[in-house]
Formats: C-alpha cells, structure tokens, sequence
C-alpha cells in the first residue's frame, strides 16, 4: 500500500525538536510502524503544480495524509486522477482543502482527528480576543523601538469585560471559547449557528443564540469565527455584512482565512469599520509576502493580531493529531470501525453536519 503525506518543512526547527511531529523531518512518527508491515510512505511538502511529489504520487497512492497548516489542495480534478484513492487523512481538523463532494462523488473517505486541537485553538481566540481588545502589539512594538507613550497605546485600549461577544459557529472549539470567555464578565455571550447547543451546554455558557446573522454581528463588540469552511460559509464575512458590524467591532477568525473577504476585511481594519483583525488562517497557504492581511492597520496603527496558521498546532496538539492519524490508520488497515466523531466523508458519503446543511 502506498500512502503518501502532505507536510510542511521544519529545517533546524525539526531536527532540533522530535515532537515537532507534522514536519516532513518527523513525519508524523509513523515510517517505522508504515515500513515495518511492508507499506510505502512517501513524505513530501511539494505540493503545488502537476510535477509536485503530491500531483505525482497521488497518481497511485491508496492513502492521503495531509493538514491543515500546510493544505494539500485536493481538487475535483485531482481526485479524478487519483485513481487508486481510498481514505483521505487530516492530521488535525479541518478537511475543506479536500474537494468533499468529489470525494463522495469518487467513493473516497476524508477523516479528520476531530477534538485533537480544539483546546489549542479555542485559547489562541481568547488570546487574539484580549490582544485587539487591549491593543497589546501596538503596546509591545513601543517597547521594542526603545519609546515610551502611554496615551498613544491607551488611547485604544479597552476592558474585555462589560462587551458583547459572539461566535459563529458553536461546535467543539466555539462552545470551548464561550467557556473559557465566561469569567470575564462580559455583557453577554452570543452564538449563531444552525444547530442549537445542547440545553445543558448553552446553560453552563448562558449564551444566547441569534438566528439572523446579520442581527447577531450587529450586538457584537468582538466576533469570533468558529464554523468550518464550506460552500454555506465561503465569503461569509464579506463588505456587505461587514457593513452590519457594530462600528470599531473586532474580529477574530482562527476557522479558515476563506471564511472573510480578503480586500473587504482589510478596507475595514484601513477605515476603522473593524478596529483590529486577528487569527492564523489565510485563503492561500503560505501567504503569499504581499497578502493585505500581512500589513493592514487601522486608523491608529493597531488592530492587526495576525500570524502563520499555527493555533492548533501546538507541540500539545501535535502529539494528538499524530497518534489520532495513527489510529485511524490502523484501523483502515485492520478493517475495524472509525470513531464516528471522526469521519466526514464515510463510505456513503457525509457523515457529519458540520460541514453545510444538506
Ligand atoms: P465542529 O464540527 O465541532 O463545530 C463546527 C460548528 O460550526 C458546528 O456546530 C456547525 O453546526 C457550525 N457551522 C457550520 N456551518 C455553519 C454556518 N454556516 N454558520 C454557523 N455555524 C456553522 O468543529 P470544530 O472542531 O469546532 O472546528 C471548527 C473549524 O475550526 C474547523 O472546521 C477548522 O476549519 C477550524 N480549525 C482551525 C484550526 C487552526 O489551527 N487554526 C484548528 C482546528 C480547527
């Protein structure tokens, strides 16, 4: 069996540290296992254009492993090539890179290691959340240029408590971020979602939901993005809704760079209709040196809280997401049952409701 991985280079990093184990270098710790039961395993980064390592292998191999921070775009027009395709792996959560309704078109499974690096990514909301609120890089750049002014950093510095936040999307990372939002003593915490939290859940956070979204986005002083991405979410948060937004709101989006209007998002943070911007995840990935988000500042030099997709990465989730691929591997090949929380796509087709209402 030929299984092919999709990963990102570590260089000095990876060789120095073994747990970094979503690098080409260390390979999710699976060779030895692959190797020593006969199996192929071909690990590359090259991924981008018809002669990429991922366009040629993908001709014949069985397995797919790819993540998130270092998307493997898996097109409708590569799965048509992917003849010998059978299981698509996400090491991490988040499968949009993979063309889904291909996949169910071409019988192809897409797992995902569903709750590997909920936690990490719920606590980088919070810490982007608090970084724009009390425009924190701001603060921090003065310090690093040797200056010291008060006023010009205070001037747009806020308490987190008192405001109104809401996130789209409650599943398991937007249910974690209203949790862990709960002591702050904020007016209120809101959700927009199709599915409803359960009682007991949505009694522990006491947040409300709001079925209008462009009603919900209009109570909000900070808005965080927690859906997956999918046709029903792509361009979501786009000038249109942005328009909708309180004045000077703040958004954060870890969930998927495509989820917000690239150009629109940007005019927003210029004008100061949003007041700061942060998250990890780009509409391409690597950001291309030139992206707007790289750059963009609002009226008063503050408000951008970005950085390269590495929320759910953490050494923590890592190890997670690598034994969790482990495990769904073994199971493949031992022909036992997936743990359902774990499949997207199955064998007959959409497993989960979380990506669109079907
Ligand atoms: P989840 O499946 O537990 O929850 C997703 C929730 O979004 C569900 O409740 C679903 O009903 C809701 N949803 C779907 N479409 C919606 C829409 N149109 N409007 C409002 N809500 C909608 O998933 P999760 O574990 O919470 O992860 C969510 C997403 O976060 C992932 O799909 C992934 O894109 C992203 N993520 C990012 C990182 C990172 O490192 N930045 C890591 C993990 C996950």
């Amino acid at each position: 069996m030929k299984v092919l991985a999709i990963l990102y280079t570590g260089g000095e990093a990876a060789r120095q540290e073994p747990r970094l184990l979503g690098t080409t270098e260390n390979q999710l710790g699976i060779r030895e296992w692959l190797e020593s039961q006969g199996h192929e395993y071909i690990v590359s980064e090259d991924k981008e254009g018809p002669d990429s390592a991922f366009q040629k292998h993908l001709a014949d191999a069985e397995v797919l492993i790819t993540t998130p921070f270092h998307p493997g775009y898996l097109t409708a027009e590569l799965m048509e090539k992917a003849k010998n395709l059978k299981i698509c792996i996400t090491a991490g959560v988040g499968s949009d890179h993979i063309d889904l309704n291909a996949a169910v078109k071409h019988g192809v499974e897409v797992l995902e290691v569903s709750g590997s690096n909920v936690v990490s990514v719920a606590e980088h909301v919070v810490m982007s959340i608090l970084l724009l609120v009390r425009n924190f890089v701001p603060a921090h750049e003065m310090i690093e240029r040797g200056d010291w002014q008060v006023s010009d950093v205070a001037r747009n510095a806020y308490d987190l408590e008192g405001k109104v936040v809401g996130t789209i999307g409650a599943g398991r990372i937007g249910f974690r971020v209203l949790q862990r939002l709960k002591p702050f003593n904020c007016k209120e915490l809101l959700y927009f979602d199709y599915a409803a939290l359960p009682e007991h859940a949505s009694k522990e956070v006491e947040a409300r939901r709001v079925e209008d979204l462009k009603d919900f986005v209009s109570q909000c002083d900070v808005v965080t993005v927690n859906c997956p991405l999918h046709e029903g979410t792509r361009g979501l948060v786009n000038a249109e809704l942005l328009k909708h937004f309180k004045k000077g709101a703040w958004l954060v989006n870890t969930a998927r760079g495509a989820i917000c209007d690239r150009e629109a998002v940007a005019a927003a943070v210029k004008s100061g209709q949003l007041n700061g911007y942060s998250g990890d995840v780009w509409n391409v990935q690597p950001a291309p040196k030139d992206h707007p988000w790289r750059y963009m500042k609002n009226p008063l030099g503050g408000g951008n809280g970005m950085v390269p997709h590495y929320s759910g990465t953490t050494l923590d989730a890592q190890a997670r997401y690598a034994a969790g691929t482990r495990s769904i591997l073994e199971n493949y090949l031992t022909n036992k049952p997936q743990e359902p929380q774990n499949v997207i796509i199955g064998k007959k087709g959409y497993e989960t409701k979380a990506y669109g209402q079907r």
